[in-house]
C-alpha cells in the first residue's frame, strides 16, 4: 500500500474544499480602494489625527518608563501572570471598565482568545449553553474544549421563542437532578450585539424579560454578550448595544474588541471581579499566552480617548450612510438579487456559490471597490455574500457607484449562466 503522507491528506482535504488563494491581495492599490471590507466602521484605523495622538503618547511613555518597566518598544516578554503584566495593562483595564460602565475589565490578546477562554472554562458540569445559532466561530472552538457534562444547544437566530422552549427543558433537566448538584449550575446564553455576517441586532430585552421569568430557577440565566460589532458604533460614545440600553447590570459578561471600531487589536471581557478572578486563573489563552505589547495597550487607550469625542459624531455619519445605502439598494438593485435586511453597518447581497460570489468580487475590486466575498462554510452553502461593511467615510458618490457596479456584475454573471446553459 502507497505510502499516505500528511501532505497528501492536505491536499485531499482542500480538494475537498475546492480552495483557491484565500489570502488574495487586492487587485488595486489599497489606497486607491473605496473601502467596502474592513471592520474599521468609524474610521479610527485611518485616521491621521488618531495616528499623531498614538506616537505622541508612546513617545511621552517611552520617557517616562524605560527606567521604570525597561521594554517600552519590544514585546510584553511573557504571560500576563509572569513578565507580561504592566502598570499600563492595569491602569487600562481599570479605564475600560469604568467607560464601559462594569465591575472589571480583562485584556485578551484578541477577541477570539477571549471567546475561547471564556467558554472553554465557564459551562460546570451539568449546566446549559444556549447559544444563538449564528454565534461566532471563537464561541464553538471555545465549547468545544469545555468540560464534560455540559448540556450544549443552539436556537434559532434571533428566536426568543425557541429560545424560551429551550429554557424550560434545561430548567426541568436541571432541577430533575438536582440532588446530584451542590449548586445549581444553571444556563448560559450566548448571543452578539450585532451579528457579524447579518448584521442584525440580538433582541437583548427581550432575552432579559425570559430571565427574569426564570428568576433562580435551575441556578438562573446567565446572558453573555459579545459586543465585537457594536463597540464604538452603538451606545453613547460608542459604549456598546449593552450600555445604550442601560442593561450593563443583567449581562453576565460581555466582550469587546478592538480590532473593528476601535482600529486597533486586543479585547476585553467585562464582567464581575470573581469572573476576572476565575479567568486569570483558568483562562488558558491568557494563561499560557504572551501578552499584548505596550504599543498595543497604548494604541488601545488612545483610541478610546479619541472615541469619547468623536464617536457620536461620527455613529450620525455611519447612520446616514447606511440609511444612503439601503434606499439606493432598493433603487439600483435589479429584481432577483436578494439582499439582507439589516440596520446596521454590516450589509449583505446574496450570490449564492462560492465561484459566483468569488468572481463579482473580483469585478468589484477591478472597479475600485473593495468588496470581499464571503464563502461556505463561513455561512451556509447557498447563502455566500458579498459582506459589505459601511463606514462613516463612505461617501454618497462611493455607494451609489458600488450598487450600480453590483447590479452590472449580477446581471453579467446571470447572463452568462443562461447563454451557457442555452447552448446545452
Ligand atoms: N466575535 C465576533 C462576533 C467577531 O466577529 C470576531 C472577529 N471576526 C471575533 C469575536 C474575534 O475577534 P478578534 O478579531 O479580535 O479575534
Amino acid at each position: 500500500m502507497a505510502r499516505i503522507t500528511l501532505d497528501s491528506l492536505l491536499s485531499t482535504a482542500l480538494n475537498r474544499r475546492r480552495s483557491e488563494n484565500l489570502l488574495r491581495t487586492l487587485v488595486i492599490q489599497p489606497q486607491d480602494a473605496r473601502d467596502f471590507a474592513s471592520n474599521d466602521y468609524l474610521g479610527l484605523a485611518r485616521s491621521t489625527q488618531l495616528h499623531c495622538r498614538f506616537l505622541a503618547a508612546l513617545n511621552s511613555e517611552l520617557e517616562s518608563n524605560l527606567q521604570i518597566e525597561g521594554k517600552v518598544l519590544g514585546g510584553s516578554t511573557g504571560s500576563r501572570l509572569l513578565s507580561g503584566n504592566s502598570a499600563t495593562a492595569v491602569n487600562l483595564e481599570a479605564f475600560l471598565a469604568h467607560f464601559h460602565n462594569a465591575e472589571t475589565a480583562l485584556l485578551f490578546n484578541s477577541g477570539y482568545d477571549a471567546n475561547l477562554g471564556l467558554f472553554a472554562t465557564l459551562p460546570h458540569p451539568g449546566s446549559s449553553v444556549l447559544y444563538d445559532e449564528l454565534v461566532h466561530a471563537s464561541v464553538h472552538d471555545g465549547l468545544r474544549q469545555c468540560r464534560k457534562g455540559v448540556v450544549i444547544q443552539k436556537w434559532r437566530h434571533n428566536n426568543v421563542g425557541h429560545l424560551e422552549e429551550l429554557v424550560w427543558d434545561q430548567v426541568a433537566r436541571i432541577e430533575s437532578n438536582a440532588s446530584r448538584y451542590s449548586q445549581l449550575p444553571g444556563i448560559i446564553v450566548v448571543v452578539e450585539s450585532i451579528y457579524s455576517m447579518d448584521g442584525d441586532i440580538a433582541p437583548l430585552k427581550q432575552i432579559v424579560n425570559l430571565m427574569d421569568k426564570v428568576g433562580e430557577r435551575a441556578g438562573g440565566l446567565h446572558l453573555i454578550v459579545d459586543e465585537a460589532h457594536s463597540t464604538g458604533v452603538c451606545g453613547p460614545q460608542g459604549r456598546g448595544l449593552v450600555c445604550q440600553l442601560g442593561l450593563e447590570d443583567r449581562v453576565f459578561a460581555r466582550l469587546h474588541t478592538f480590532g473593528k471600531a476601535v482600529g486597533a487589536h486586543g479585547a476585553v471581557v467585562l464582567g464581575s471581579s470573581t469572573l476576572r478572578e476565575f479567568l486569570v486563573n483558568y483562562a488558558r489563552p491568557l494563561v499560557y499566552s504572551t501578552s499584548l505589547p505596550m504599543h498595543s495597550l497604548i494604541a488601545i487607550r488612545c483610541a478610546y480617548e479619541f472615541m469619547q469625542e468623536e464617536a457620536e459624531n461620527l455613529q450620525q455619519k455611519l447612520t446616514q450612510t447606511i440609511k444612503h445605502f439601503r434606499a439606493q439598494l432598493k433603487f439600483i438593485l435589479p429584481s432577483g438579487i436578494e439582499s439582507i435586511d439589516s440596520l446596521t453597518a454590516i450589509q449583505g447581497i446574496i450570490v449564492p456559490g462560492n465561484k459566483r460570489v468569488s468572481q463579482v468580487c473580483s469585478y468589484l475590486q477591478s472597479k475600485g471597490y473593495d468588496v470581499r466575498p464571503i464563502r461556505s462554510p463561513t455561512v451556509p452553502k447557498g447563502s455566500e455574500r458579498l459582506r459589505i461593511c459601511l463606514h462613516a467615510h463612505n461617501s454618497v458618490d462611493e455607494i451609489t457607484g458600488l450598487i450600480r457596479e453590483i447590479a452590472i456584475a449580477c446581471t453579467n454573471i446571470r447572463d452568462t449562466e443562461m447563454a451557457s446553459l442555452s447552448k446545452l
